[in-house]
């Protein structure tokens, strides 16, 4: 009896300090995220809001249309998403995004188009293509493309043809020779979520804490500045034109979800848009499931939305018109920037290059010589913290103000950084492509 005793007393003291161990857990891993709901998000959230108050209409100097979108997204195509237009277009409309390029994973070697979504919906362009093995390409045309060929092979024929050929994920290694890419990623939303390790756990719990209106800053924990990969971009542009945009490269599929099959059939679907069971509904399913949401999903906890991602990061593209090939062009020639937009509407930047008569000369991408350039201007919708980039070296910063102005006297490829302050600090907004100065 004593014995029983005794034993009862070790689990009940073993028991009680589980809990107190559970307990002393659960407080570390919320506690940053309470004190970011109540303190820490409040207070972006009023700084954020003091800066949309400073708004001022910006002078359009780049006579091309502005549109803004997303370069690499996934749908219901690729193996690891379940994206279909209903939740897609809403969440494109609330994110201001005009364009999507997808960069669905293909099937096949033998890679056709046009697939999927392509051409408007309700006033939104999707163009259709593939990412594998790092690459992303739109051929922008109805096509049989062979991977077989060769990554070299396969790229030359879709540029010379008319598309669009990309690297994606360029924290990994690629073939930086390769004469015929057009363009790279400065800021992908996956590649920057790959180094957060051991804070993953901490990521995953202040987004569940922060998953209602803050989740736009829960989701910008991950934000670091993707330096080895600008001072990759800036030295691959000593050599030629390499393009540089921003991706949000989205999938939709971090996430637990169930919908309703046909004969009262069940399926939920986890992380990587896995099926994890198909079975008969039961008890526990009419207890959690709700009404269903546009896609039909009726129960969802999710971490990386169509809406979120979008909103992220974007980029911005002056193009004669909202098509494919037009806005291909242009951003092929660098005419184009990447913004955080989920603290700011970047509509209205603009940096270009004037002469003498404050004619433009080029915008952002262009090359311009040296013996007819005045200055390099920029004009912001925010008061900002302008960097100016020369060869990779910041060279020139102006504080707090709209306008930017320099007056160049070597050759060279300058790009802009744009700060904004937030929580004590100068955090990127926007991003330029460089202009060439020859
Ligand atoms: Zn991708």
């Amino acid at each position: 009896m004593r014995a029983l005793e005794t034993i009862f007393s070790r689990l009940f003291v073993a028991f009680k300090w589980l809990s107190l161990l559970v307990a002393a857990g659960m407080l570390v891993l919320f506690v940053g995220p309470l004190w970011n709901k109540w303190v820490v998000y409040p207070r972006l959230e009023e700084e954020i809001m003091t800066q949309r108050g400073l708004y001022r209409t910006p002078e359009r100097l780049i006579p091309l249309e502005s549109y803004q979108g997303a370069l690499h997204a996934h749908t219901y195509w690729s193996h690891d998403s379940r994206g279909i237009l209903e939740e897609i277009l809403p969440a494109a409309k609330a994110a201001n995004v005009e364009f999507i390029f997808l960069s669905d994973h293909k099937r096949n070697a033998l890679d056709s188009f046009p697939r999927s979504y392509h051409g408007l919906y309700e006033g939104i362009l999707f163009e259709a293509g593939t990412e594998s093995n790092n690459l992303m390409i739109s051929p922008l045309r109805d096509v049989v493309l062979d991977w077989n060929i060769g990554e070299g092979a396969l790229i030359r024929q879709v540029v010379n043809e008319g598309g669009l050929a990309l690297y994606v994920h360029t924290e990994v290694p690629h073939d930086w020779k390769n004469p015929d890419y057009q363009g790279m990623e400065i800021y992908n939303i996956h590649t920057d979520f790959k180094d957060e390790g051991g804070k993953l756990i901490g990521f995953v719990a202040n987004s569940l804490v922060n998953a209602g209106k803050y989740r736009h800053w829960a989701y910008r924990e991950i934000f670091d500045e993707q330096t080895e990969i600008h001072a990759l971009w800036d030295s691959l542009n000593q050599h030629r034109k390499i393009v540089g945009y921003g991706a949000p490269d989205v999938h939709n599929n971090q996430s637990i979800r169930a919908r309703y099959l046909t004969d009262g059939l069940v399926e939920w679907v986890g992380p990587n848009a896995k099926t994890i069971t198909i079975r008969k509904s039961n008890w526990i399913d009419k207890l959690l499931f709700g009404n269903p949401d546009e896609a039909g999903w009726v129960f969802k906890a999710e971490l990386d939305t169509y809406f979120h991602s979008f909103q992220y990061v974007q980029t911005h593209i002056f193009a004669d018109s909202l098509h494919s090939g037009s806005l291909k062009d242009h951003l092929v020639r660098g005419h184009a920037f990447v913004s955080f937009e989920s603290m700011l509407d970047a509509k209205g930047f603009e940096y270009l290059a004037t002469d003498g008569y404050g004619e433009v000369l080029g915008i952002m991408g262009d090359e311009v010589a040296l013996a007819d350039i005045d200055r390099l201007e920029a004009s912001s919708p925010y008061p900002v913290k302008f960097e100016l980039i020369k060869d990779g070296k910041v060279i020139k910063t102006s504080e707090s103000t709209y306008d930017f102005s320099y007056q160049p006297k070597l050759p060279g490829n300058y790009r802009l950084t744009a700060r904004i302050p937030l929580g004590g600090e100068w955090v990127p907004w926007v991003y330029t492509n460089p202009i060439y100065i020859r």
